[in-house]
C-alpha cells in the first residue's frame, strides 16, 4: 500500500518533460532580466535564490523524479541553479559598477581650470615680423651654428688675421681650441650658404651672436641679428636700396624716408648704413634720435668680390648684396624699452607685459 502510493505521487513522463520545459523558460526569463539599482538586484535573488525562490521550489521537484532519472535530472537542476546563481552575481556587479561610474561623473558645466599661457618674447616678436617681410619678398630664412670656427667668421669674410677690423668684434673663444669662438656676426651663415654651391641665394638669417662688451643698458655682450643675402646674375646696388626701402616701409610705416650713407666694411664694397626718419618726431628731432631726424637702423652693401671668391662663386658672373641689423634697437624703440638688460633678466613682470603685443 505505501509503495503504491508513493509510486503515484512519482512524476509520469509527459509531466517530466513539462518540468524540463519549465526551467528552460526560467532560463530564458533569468536571462532577459536587467537591474538598475541593488534594490532590484536584491528582488531578482529573493525571487530565484531566496528560501522560498523559484530555484528552491524547482528543486523540490527533485522527490518526485523516478530513480533511473534522478542521476540526469539533479545534473539539470544543479545546473540551472548555478546558472540563476552567476546570474545574480553578474546583476549584483553591475550596480556597483554603475555606482562607481555615477560617482566619477564630470560635471561638464563647471568652468575650467586655467592653463596660464607664455607670452612671446619681445625680440622674438620683433624678429619673426622682419623675417615676415622679407619672406613675402621670397627670402628663405637659413640656420647656423653659434660656436664657429675663426674661418667662417672672420677669413671668409675679407678680414683675415691681423685686420684691424677684427678690434670692433671682439668675442668670446672657445679655451680647448684656440679657433672656435662665439660668432660676432650672423655672416657665418651666409658663407655656409654660399659654400654649398646652390646659386641663385636669397636667405634670411636670424640668429644670437657675441661680443665682448660692457654690459650695461645700452649693450650687451650678446644680441640678436637678421642679416640678409641676394646672389644671382645681375644683382645690382638698386636691387638693394629698393629691397631696404620696401622693408623700412612695411616696418615703420608707409611714411618712413630712407637715407644712405657711406660706410665701411670688409665684406661688402661699397657699403652702406641706412637710416630711416625718426618715427617719433617725424625728423623733426628729439632725444631718441639725438635731435638729428634719423635714426640708423642697419648696414649694407654689394658683396666684396673676395668673399664670393672665399666661397667659390665667380665674382664675375654673379654679384649680390648683404645687409645686416641688431634685433634689441628696434625692440627698444618699438616698445618703449629703456634698458637692454631686461631682455635676458627673464623677469616675468617684464615679460608679461607682452600678452597682446605684436
Ligand atoms: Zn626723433
Amino acid at each position: 500500500m505505501a509503495l503504491s502510493l508513493l509510486s503515484s505521487l512519482r512524476l509520469s513522463l509527459p509531466a517530466m518533460e513539462e518540468l524540463l520545459k519549465q526551467i528552460q523558460e526560467y532560463k530564458t526569463e533569468i536571462e532577459a532580466f536587467t537591474v538598475s539599482d541593488e534594490k532590484a538586484a536584491e528582488e531578482f535573488r529573493v525571487k530565484w535564490l531566496g528560501t522560498k525562490g523559484l530555484v528552491k521550489s524547482i528543486m523540490g521537484e527533485m522527490k518526485n523524479v523516478p530513480n533511473e532519472k534522478k542521476k540526469e535530472f539533479g545534473q539539470i537542476l544543479n545546473e540551472f541553479k548555478q546558472f540563476a546563481e552567476a546570474r545574480y552575481e553578474q546583476l549584483k556587479q553591475s550596480t556597483v559598477n554603475g555606482r562607481q561610474a555615477t560617482a566619477s561623473n564630470i560635471d561638464l558645466s563647471l568652468p575650467g581650470d586655467t592653463i596660464p599661457v607664455g607670452t612671446r618674447h619681445p625680440i622674438s616678436l620683433m624678429t619673426n615680423r622682419i623675417i615676415s617681410i622679407f619672406q613675402r619678398l621670397g627670402f628663405a630664412v637659413a640656420e647656423g651654428p653659434e660656436i664657429e670656427d675663426d674661418w667662417h667668421n672672420f677669413t671668409a669674410l675679407n678680414l683675415p688675421e691681423h685686420h684691424p677690423a677684427r678690434d670692433m668684434q671682439d668675442t668670446f673663444y672657445v679655451q680647448q681650441n684656440p679657433d672656435w669662438l662665439l660668432r660676432t656676426h650672423t655672416s657665418n651663415i651666409q658663407i655656409r650658404e654660399m659654400q654649398k654651391g646652390k646659386l641663385p641665394i636669397r636667405i634670411i638669417c636670424p640668429g644670437r651672436v657675441y661680443r665682448n662688451e660692457t654690459v650695461s643698458a645700452r649693450s650687451h655682450c650678446f644680441f640678436h641679428q637678421v642679416e640678409g643675402l641676394y646672389i644671382d646674375e645681375n644683382v645690382s646696388f638698386a636691387d638693394l636700396k629698393q629691397t631696404l626701402y620696401f622693408f623700412a616701409k612695411e616696418m615703420y610705416g608707409s611714411d618712413v624716408r630712407i637715407r644712405f650713407r657711406p660706410s665701411y666694411f670688409p665684406f661688402t664694397e661699397p657699403s652702406a648704413e641706412m637710416d630711416i626718419s625718426c618715427m617719433l618726431c617725424k625728423g623733426a628731432g628729439c632725444n631718441v634720435c639725438k635731435k638729428t631726424g634719423w635714426l640708423e637702423i642697419l648696414g649694407s652693401g654689394m658683396v666684396h668680390p673676395n668673399v664670393l671668391t672665399n666661397c667659390g662663386i665667380d665674382p664675375n658672373k654673379y654679384t649680390g648684396f648683404a645687409f645686416g641689423m641688431g634685433i634689441e634697437r628696434p625692440a627698444l624703440l618699438k616698445y618703449g624699452i629703456n634698458d637692454i638688460r631686461l631682455f635676458s633678466e627673464n623677469d616675468v613682470r617684464f615679460l608679461k607685459q607682452f600678452t597682446s603685443a605684436v
